[in-house]
């Protein structure tokens, strides 16, 4: 039988990033109707682990708002993940906290961090379009830093921003070329405070990203359909599993809200998938 795997985003630290990335809510340019807080209290974020453990995920990814890493959100991110670590076992622990050097993500690692999330977001075409405060490259860089200090790395993309399907073949690869253990494939999900206004993306352009997403990867790999899913799959959540995707996130994304676990459990089963419990896909 086909095994599932889950994965929980927190949100450490939310809402408060100076970027000007046209498809997120956290950057305070636009306003976005969202919660926006600094640090959350570790003992809060270990709370909520064990809930998703209880839930059934396997991979916890601990986010921060923001471009990149300093020096407080290493220590706190660590800190984080040293609490977690002592108090819930089994869990793969992701961290997502933007542009890192190898010292930052060495450091990280020794403090308990498995892997790290960060995402090419578009093609390296498009990707002026959406954000004209870093480059694609640094995010690029971010992915290879990952690698070489042996984290495992989880990088992928948001596909519906207006971009034509040639960036979306231009992402796939760029993915691909990194080797990554997980993907995460996102669909927009369009809010009105944002200036990207609408999702030029259906449903059967989601199935054949999966689809060549799988076949670039390779069999072995996390292929997880992330933000957007609802959107785009309520009801219709075996076309994906059967494109190819063996992963999905539970609960709540960063600003917007996910289906209660317990309904993604019922749907797995439903579809005659099991909920994985060991990270290891071979
Ligand atoms: S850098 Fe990250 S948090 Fe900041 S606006 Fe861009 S995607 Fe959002």
């Amino acid at each position: 039988m086909k095994q599932i795997f889950l994965c929980a985003i927190n949100n450490i630290l939310s809402g408060t990033c100076k970027e000007d990335c046209k498809f997120c809510t956290q950057s305070v340019r636009y306003h976005a109707d969202i919660e926006r807080y600094n640090y959350k209290d570790i003992s809060d974020i270990v709370s909520e682990a064990k809930l998703a453990k209880k839930h059934g995920a396997l991979g916890y990814c601990l986010v921060t708002a923001g471009k990149g890493l300093d020096d407080k959100k290493v220590d706190f991110v660590a800190r984080a993940a040293q609490a977690i670590k002592s108090e819930v076992e089994g869990l793969n622990l992701i961290a997502c906290n933007g542009t890192a050097t190898k010292e930052q993500l060495t450091y990280l690692k020794n403090h308990g961090i498995d892997s790290y999330n960060h995402n090419l977001e578009t093609s390296e075409r498009y990707y002026a379009d959406i954000c004209q405060t870093h480059a694609w490259s640094e995010r690029y860089s971010t992915c290879e830093n990952v690698r070489s200090v042996g984290l495992t790395l989880c990088t992928g993309g948001i596909f519906g921003m207006g971009e034509t399907s040639e960036d979306r073949d231009e992402l796939l690869k760029s993915i691909a070329s990194l080797s990554p253990e997980s993907t995460p494939l996102n669909f927009y999900h369009p809010n009105p405070a944002l200036p990207i206004k609408t999702r030029n993306i259906e449903l059967e352009e989601a199935i054949t990203i999966i689809t060549k997403a799988r076949t670039l990867l390779g069999e072995e790999k996390l292929l997880m359909v992330a933000g957007g899913r609802e959107l785009l799959f309520n009801g219709q959540e075996n076309r994906m599993f059967e494109a190819g995707a063996n992963a999905i996130v539970i609960g709540d994304y960063l600003t917007t809200a996910g289906l209660e676990p317990n309904k993604d459990r019922d749907m797995l089963e439903a579809l005659g998938y099991e909920v994985a419990t060991s990270c290891d896909t071979h």
